[in-house]
């Protein structure tokens, strides 16, 4: 067994293992293997080893990766994640070429992937990142303005509002790390309350994925480890 596809394995099987601690369905938490920074070849042999979902975080890196490997076997049915910070001038290429986007937090670039997305591709489908930390880091919106952001979203015909994201400031505090979460999940489910139908809580990375799963988290989003560490 190939090394990328013995620490997929483990990242299973500490999902597994969270999951059935919370007295959670396995199977309802997808693993996004995130393959920012990492050759073609570490993409391949995760594929091979059954990975489908990959996040990426800067579209030049990840185009070319999605163009080769789209044309491998098994490739076509690869879905790929943008899950980094979007600049207006990369709107296209992305709603042209990705499945999901988990890293919305404006409405402006929103309305752009609303109009860029190609109408024979089904609706973008779309995560809010909510700020769950406070002054600590920058990107996502508010608790405080997601409703309003939410709202938009909802009304853009070619995205489909799925859940929300999060990237808390890191803790090795487990008690501490499930926070965010529990906040993130809350203000899920108070839309939910409102008649949102969202179905997803990406959060969660190899640090800390088990207090996202303890909190709920239907996508966590791991990258070193399964790939290793990134080279800077
Ligand atoms: C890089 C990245 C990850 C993966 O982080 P690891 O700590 O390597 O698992 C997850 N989510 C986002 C948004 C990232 O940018």
């Amino acid at each position: 067994m190939s090394q990328i596809a013995e620490q997929l394995n483990s990242v299973r099987q500490r999902i597994h293992k969270a999951a059935r601690e919370a007295g959670r369905d396995p199977s309802s938490i997808q693993l996004l293997a995130v393959s920012k920074t990492q050759p073609q070849a570490q993409i391949q042999a995760a594929l091979e080893a059954g990975q489908q979902a990959f996040g990426e975080s800067y579209l030049q890196e990840a185009l070319p990766k999605i163009q080769a490997l789209t044309h491998r076997p098994g490739g076509d049915t690869v879905q790929w994640h943008f899950i980094g910070p979007i600049q207006s001038n990369k709107t296209a290429m992305i709603a042209g070429h990705f499945a999901w986007v988990h890293s919305i937090d404006s409405l402006k670039i929103a309305q752009r992937l609303n109009k860029q997305r190609p109408t024979y591709l089904p609706p973008l489908n779309i995560c809010i990142q909510v700020n769950t930390s406070g002054e600590v880091t920058k990107s996502g919106v508010s608790p405080e303005a997601l409703p309003e952001l939410a709202s938009a979203i909802q009304a853009l015909p070619q995205l489909y509002l799925r859940g929300l994201m999060t990237i808390p400031a890191p803790t090795h505090n487990p008690e501490a790390q499930r926070q965010p979460f529990r906040l993130l999940c809350q203000l899920e489910t108070h839309l939910c309350q409102q008649g949102y139908a969202l179905d997803t809580l990406s959060m969660g990375m190899s640090q800390d994925l088990e207090a996202a799963v303890a909190e709920g988290a239907t996508i966590v989003r791991v990258g070193t480890d399964i790939f290793g560490a990134r080279r800077p």
